[in-house]
């Protein structure tokens, strides 16, 4: 009986190892989108709610020329952005105010909400939530060019 309890173990063991292995969690930020150098904690831009960090001042402009490619690289190598965000993008609730914030991945992006019931309308119409967040913005940027 012992004998069959720990195979069963083992096997739930190596179950929960595999559904880590399958899906890790989020990296911090390390390396310059840009450059792939370590980032200067002085260089970022905030862009979309996220501080996305830099090695040298050369890099945010290159970054802000195609942002969505550096987007999708953060989210093919599980990077997690530092996320600035004071409220809820949803409710406009205070984050934090009722208990730990809800936080999603999207677009590689890091997105907090005040509580899961919020994430729905995000998902529902997410572009429209992602030109709420603080810092700087696409359409600006490319208004600016023009
Ligand atoms: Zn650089
Ligand atoms: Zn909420």
């Amino acid at each position: 009986m012992k004998k069959l309890l720990g195979l069963i173990a083992a096997g739930f063991f190596s179950l929960v190892l595999a559904e880590a292995a399958d899906k890790p969690a989020p990296k911090p930020q390390a390396a310059c989108p840009v450059s792939g150098k370590p980032i200067n904690k002085d260089v970022y831009v905030d862009y979309q709610g996220q501080r996305i960090y830099f090695c040298c001042p050369a890099c945010p402009d290159q970054f802000r020329k195609d942002p969505e490619k550096y987007f999708a690289q953060f989210e093919k190598d599980n990077i997690e952005l530092e996320n600035i965000q004071k409220v809820c993008l949803v409710s406009g609730e205070e984050l934090g105010e009722h208990g730990e914030a809800s936080v999603i991945h999207y677009k590689g992006r890091t997105v907090k909400f005040c509580c899961p019931a919020c994430e729905k309308p995000f998902r529902a119409e997410p572009e429209k939530y992602l030109n709420q967040m603080p810092g700087e913005q696409q359409s600006k940027y490319q208004s600016k060019r023009t």
